[in-house]
């Protein structure tokens, strides 16, 4: 932290929060817009909205019902996406209630990443670059190869050199953009067969796209000078689930409606949000199969951004408010 325990721009999580048009359905039921993105960083509930505190939400970035999401890459997770191009490890989630548009702006920012990756990798010929491209899925507790999904459930090692490794987990280089392109779409498909396999399975699984960028740079010397690090594009499961388990401790014993994960990367980010304030405290990354695989890329030197998506819809504010009460928790 900078002096006054003021977070730099590096260090701090960048947190934004998009709401998603009014949706069809949501329009045909003559459902109201209960929130005012009144600026670039201020949301406010509406006059419509129960929330009594009518406090403005301020966030690093709020995009409204008309932005893109070029715009929601350029100016909420390109910089961390890009910082993987220089050897410091990124993670860009996207979190939100189910049908609030996690998918629809990961799809996108996934998209714009790899176009500026492969940008920059063509216009720095002088260094040798590698990327690689994995995914996986966890599911209740259990870790997926979206690659490899008939190699069953994968068991997470600790490597005394490397941390934590997924043992068996395919990893396939990707020579260019085209290639990258082709194994999201193969993800993309084995994530549905999931789907249908297992009812709703989207709402409360998590996605995690791995992008490993190595590069090396022979100098006049002869030495070579290497970075190594990966982005990590995750799109959670609703947040929903987290929000059913909190509200008493039954619940927590009931099989269905635990998501350890989410509950446990809420609890990290907090963590990190205050610690990065205060100094050392203990971060649980260990408790869940999510925090256990994102640890290098969470906290230390490292960069993340989340991306808080939420419904426009009055009938939706009780989660939408739970969804802004977690982002200002993360900022
Ligand atoms: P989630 O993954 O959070 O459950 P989705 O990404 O599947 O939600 O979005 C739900 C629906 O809303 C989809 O049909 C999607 O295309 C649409 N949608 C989400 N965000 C936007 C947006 N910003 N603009 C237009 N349509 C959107
Ligand atoms: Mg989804």
């Amino acid at each position: 932290s900078t002096p006054g325990g003021q977070k730099s721009r590096e260090e701090k999580i960048f947190v934004t929060v998009r709401v998603r048009p009014l949706s069809q359905k949501e329009q045909a039921l003559k459902d109201q817009v209960a929130w005012d993105c009144r600026d670039e960083h201020t949301i406010f509930p509406k006059s419509n909205n129960q929330d009594r505190s009518c406090a403005p939400y301020c966030f690093d970035r709020v995009f409204d019902p008309s932005c893109v999401t070029q715009k929601v890459y350029d100016e909420g997770a390109r910089d961390v996406a890009l910082s993987a191009l220089t050897g410091i490890n990124a993670t860009i989630f996207a979190y939100g209630q189910t049908s609030s548009g996690k998918t629809f702006t990961m799809r996108g920012i996934t998209e714009n990443a790899v176009k500026d990756i492969f940008e920059h990798i063509r216009s720095t010929p002088e260094r040798e670059f590698v990327l690689k491209f994995s995914a996986l899925e966890i599911y209740n507790e259990t870790v997926i190869d979206l690659l490899n999904r008939d190699s069953g459930p994968l068991r997470l090692l600790d490597d005394p050199e490397k941390g934590i490794i997924v043992e068996k987990q395919v990893e396939e280089v990707a020579k260019d953009s085209h290639r990258l392109k082709s194994l999201i779409g193969i993800c993309e498909a084995q994530r549905q067969v999931g789907e249908t396999a297992l009812n709703d399975t989207s709402s409360r699984s998590h996605q995690i796209i791995k992008l490993t960028v190595e590069s090396s740079l022979r100098e006049h010397s002869g030495a070579v000078k290497s970075y190594i690090a990966s982005l990590n594009l995750v799109d959670l499961a609703g947040s929903e689930k987290a929000s059913q388990t909190n509200v008493d401790g039954m619940r927590l014993k009931e099989g269905s409606h635990i998501n350890r994960s989410l509950l446990t990367l809420m609890t990290v980010i907090r963590k990190l949000s205050v610690g990065k304030r205060s100094g050392h405290i203990h971060i649980p990354y260990r408790d869940s199969k999510l925090t256990r695989i994102l640890q290098p890329s969470l906290g230390g030197n490292s960069r993340t951004a989340i991306i808080c998506t939420m419904s426009p819809a009055l009938s939706h504010i009780e989660q939408s408010r739970n969804t802004l009460s977690f982002a200002t928790s993360a900022k």
